[in-house]
């Protein structure tokens, strides 16, 4: 026999899943409907509109894809790469290196802009790689590098890659609805994003959304998508078109809970809700570096959501995260891939992102060095 469903109740202040708001667990427990009711087929126009505009996008192809934001990683590569192009793919941390991955096993030849850990690629390292790649088919970043905790800077990069033709694909997965991010006005070709960080809404979701021009890319492809579920040509008909089609089955209370929380974040208004990251990670910050945690990345690069610190000389990381956890009820993320072992990783994503989180926190850590 096994138990009934329990767990801790625990504050989310790691890289992912945040804290999800009442009102979402509440729309997320609504009595299931059919995936082609009328009645569903409206929500999906309702978040399709809300996308849009927590993209800040007029992009006519925005959807959701029904898995976490690795597949629509994989959407978008997929769609956009065909055996033979050549891409371009900043790599400084964890999800570059995925992106990499994903785009050799579409048949891409890559051609990496590697800079270290926590640092940002500029301007001049994507001159460098346009000149060993005149013509990328695309070039790809990481707006907010989560195993890091480093915000790329895109606007002036987007310049570059329209200029030698190419598309702007991006990383939002821990930007969204968290930090300055405006597709249109950036030039953004191709975007993809989660729903479990700062939207606050349960992971297994992914919005995404392509540019007229890279939906022309798309139209032109001349071999099959390799991937069947993830093929834009086929999943588009079930999320737009004037009829219908069946495509696959959605996850119906996921998206009754993106749809609520997608309420609550333009209710809140983009501009003040990165307002409030900004000032909540001053606060963390402040308190944070009092008790002799250090950044891991330089001040105008860092992210406000996903504070990467070094702990304070003889801690030992792995413990005092399980004693977070196990004594208090709070999640923070170690580090990733190089940082293993070596950093913590604070969010303070959605609704996660109060002082009132950032108090608790650091009341722990005080007790726990007492
Ligand atoms: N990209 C970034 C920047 C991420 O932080 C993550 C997850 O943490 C992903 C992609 C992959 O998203 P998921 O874990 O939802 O598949």
């Amino acid at each position: 026999m096994y138990s009934e469903l329990k767990t801790s109740t625990r504050i989310l202040m790691g890289p992912g899943p945040s804290d999800a708001h009442p009102r979402v667990l509440k729309a997320m427990a609504t009595p299931l409907i059919g995936h082609l009711d009328p009645e569903f087929v409206t929500i999906m126009d309702e978040v399709k509109t809300m996308v849009q505009e927590t993209f800040i996008t007029k992009n006519h192809l925005t959807f959701v894809v029904s898995a976490p934001g690795s597949a629509g990683m994989e959407t978008c590569l997929v769609n956009l790469i065909e055996p033979g192009d050549e891409v371009i793919i900043g790599v400084n941390g964890v999800f570059g290196g995925r992106m990499v991955d994903i785009a050799e096993r579409c048949g891409a030849i890559v051609h990496k802009i590697e800079v270290e850990w926590g640092t940002v690629i500029s301007t001049d390292h994507v001159k460098k790689a346009l000149e060993k790649c005149p013509k990328p088919k695309l070039l790809a970043l990481v707006h907010a590098e989560t195993s890091t905790g480093a915000l790329q800077p895109l606007k002036e990069i987007s310049d570059l890659v329209h200029n030698a033709g190419g598309l702007f694909m991006v990383d939002a997965v821990t930007s969204y609805c968290g930090i300055e991010l405006k597709v249109d006005e950036w030039g953004i070709d191709a975007i993809y994003t989660g729903t479990q960080k700062c939207l606050s809404a349960p992971p297994g979701l992914s919005p995404v959304s392509f540019s007229d021009k890279a939906v022309q890319v798309l139209e032109n492809r001349k071999t099959k998508v390799q991937s069947w579920f993830l093929d834009l040509s086929l999943v588009k008909n079930y999320w737009g078109g004037a009829k219908r089609a069946y495509h696959h089955t959605a996850p119906v209370s996921s998206v009754f809970a993106l749809r609520e929380s997608l309420r609550i974040v333009l209710e809140e208004g983009l501009d003040n809700r990165w307002v409030r990251h900004q000032k909540v990670h001053q606060v963390l910050k402040t308190k944070l570096e009092t008790l002799g945690f250090q950044y891991l990345v330089e001040e105008p690069y860092r992210l406000p959501n996903l504070n990467s610190v070094f702990l304070p000389k003889g801690n030992d990381e792995a413990l005092l995260r399980t004693k977070l956890l196990n004594d208090y009820n709070i999640e923070v993320g170690g580090g990733l891939g190089a940082f293993a072992g070596k950093i913590w990783r604070i969010g303070i994503m959605g609704e996660s992102c109060t002082n009132n989180h950032v108090n608790m926190l650091v009341s722990a850590l005080e007790d726990m060095k007492e």
